[in-house]
This record gives structure tokens, sequence and C-alpha cells, in this order.
């Protein structure tokens, strides 16, 4: 008798603790509005942030490149749990950061093979990669993600990405640190590139999280803020406010955010700004 209320009481333990893993997200109109400050944006500030569209249209500005680019290699404290293809492999140091955080979690749920193959390339190094490519296998200098910094391609030391335990892993989770499988499968017609199970992208929450949750690639999910204007994400006990402005016509415009926000210009022609509370 008391085993069996000793196994119930674990099983809703467990449930508990699955639920609560969960992130909810609630995305509605906005109702309330943030109390902060008015800043400036500049017009800018359309070509730099972490959640710039980089494809085929739009290449990435010089502003565009993160700020914070490192050598992996020369950071043994953030390359803990998974290994580089190549010692020169370079990435922002906060999309660096959450890899890291990602890939703990990722060994908790015994999923550890992971390795970097490719992550920030100069302009000069894309250029070389496609002259030796191909247009079928790289993008020119400009045209992609891996010359902001902000794309990196993982793989497993195991096995091809397609199969790997750490690509479902990868598909599954990786929203919850930021980011993004930026070419599914079912996507290609409206990314304009094929399935690649290796390319993740950083875009940092609550972003991530609405464009898994709604099955969007970032041109979708650009499209959607743009339409809606404002939207609020409620997502593990936080509410973040998200808002679109265009500023084509404008050198500034005037914008109300809350006590703490992130400014990403969209690289087209606007700014997404991202308020929550601490
Ligand atoms: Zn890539």
């Amino acid at each position: 008798m008391k085993k069996a209320v000793l196994t119930i009481l674990l099983l809703l333990l467990i449930i508990a603790k699955y639920i609560y893993s969960q992130p909810k997200i609630d995305i509605r109109e906005p109702n309330e509005k943030f109390l902060g400050s008015t800043i400036s944006i500049e017009k800018g500030q359309i070509y730099s942030g972490h959640l710039l569209l980089i494809n085929q249209g739009y290449p990435v500005q010089d502003s565009g490149i993160m700020k914070d680019i490192i050598h992996l290699s020369d950071n043994t404290f953030l390359v803990q749990g998974y290994s580089l293809l190549q010692p020169d492999i370079r990435l922002s140091e906060h999309v660096a950061n959450e890899f890291s955080k990602m890939i703990k979690a990722a060994a908790k749920d015994g999923i550890d093979d992971f390795m970097i193959n490719s992550g920030y390339r100069t302009f000069e190094e894309q250029e070389q990669l496609y002259l030796e490519m191909g247009t079928e296998y790289a993008m020119p200098a400009g045209f992609s993600e891996h010359n902001a910094g902000l794309s990196l391609d993982i793989g497993s030391s195991k096995m091809k990405m397609e199969n790997a335990r750490e690509g479902k892993w990868l598909e599954k989770n990786a929203w919850k640190y930021g980011f993004i499988l930026r070419y599914p499968k079912k996507k290609a017609a409206i990314t304009g590139i094929q399935y690649e199970p290796w390319h993740f992208r950083y875009v940092g929450l609550p972003h991530s999280a609405v464009i898994h949750q709604k099955d969007l690639v970032l041109e979708q999910y650009l499209k959607y803020i743009k339409k809606k204007k404002t939207i609020m994400v409620h997502l593990n006990g936080e509410e973040y406010e998200v808002s679109y402005y265009h500023l084509a016509d404008q050198a500034s415009i005037d914008v109300e955010v809350g006590n703490t926000y992130e400014v990403s210009g969209d690289n087209m022609s606007g700014v997404i700004v991202t308020s929550w509370e601490l």
C-alpha cells in the first residue's frame, strides 16, 4: 500500500516537473502599456541587432556584424561539452554563451556529441567559400547569416546531423535558448534554402519561442510582427511586449520602451523593440 502511494507521489512529481519545464507562450493583443521612458531610434538601427533578416534579398551591412566576435578556442571555459571542427572558429560571445547553456541542458538529457563546424565568417572568407563551393552550397559575400556572427553550423561528432540525436534534440529544444532551425525542410519555398539540419540562428527570447510555437521562419515572423504592430508574449512567468516600428521615411522616431528593452533592426525598413520587466 505504502509503495503504491509513493509511486503515485513520484508520478505526480514527475508530471509537475514536466509541466513546469514546458514554457507557456500566450500570444495576445496588447492590453497594457509598459511604463518606462521614451527613446529615440535612428534609421541606422534598421541594420543591426539579433533579428536581422539576412537572405538573398537583404545582405549584412557593416553595422550588422556583431561587435563581440571571439575565437572560441581562446575561451576554453566556453568550449566545454562540445568540440570544434577547426581551431579558428569564431562567434559572437553572447551567442556562444547562450549556445553553452543549451549544450549543458542537452547533456542533462544524455545528448553530448555536439561539434561546431562553422561560425562567423568574414566577407572575404564567404567570397572564397562561394567561389569554391558554388551557388548551390554557399551564398555570396554578405548574404550569409554567418557573416553577422549570429549563426553556427552544428554537427554531431558521431554521424550526419540529419540522423543524429543531437539534431533531433536541437530541433525540439533550441528555441528555449533563443535559437531557431533557420532552414526547415518544409519552408524551403519561403527561405529559398534547402533543408539544413545543422544551421542554427540566434534570435533571442521571446522571439525563438514564438517562431517555434507558430511554426514560422524568420521571414514569416518579421512579417507577422510588422502586421500586428505589437504582440504580448507570456513566457516562463515573464511578460514581453514586442513592437514593430517602420522607419523608412524618417531619420529617427521616438518610441516608448519598458524598463528593460532591446532594439533590433529587421534589415529591411524597421526596428523591433522588445520590452520586459525584470
Ligand atoms: Zn550555416
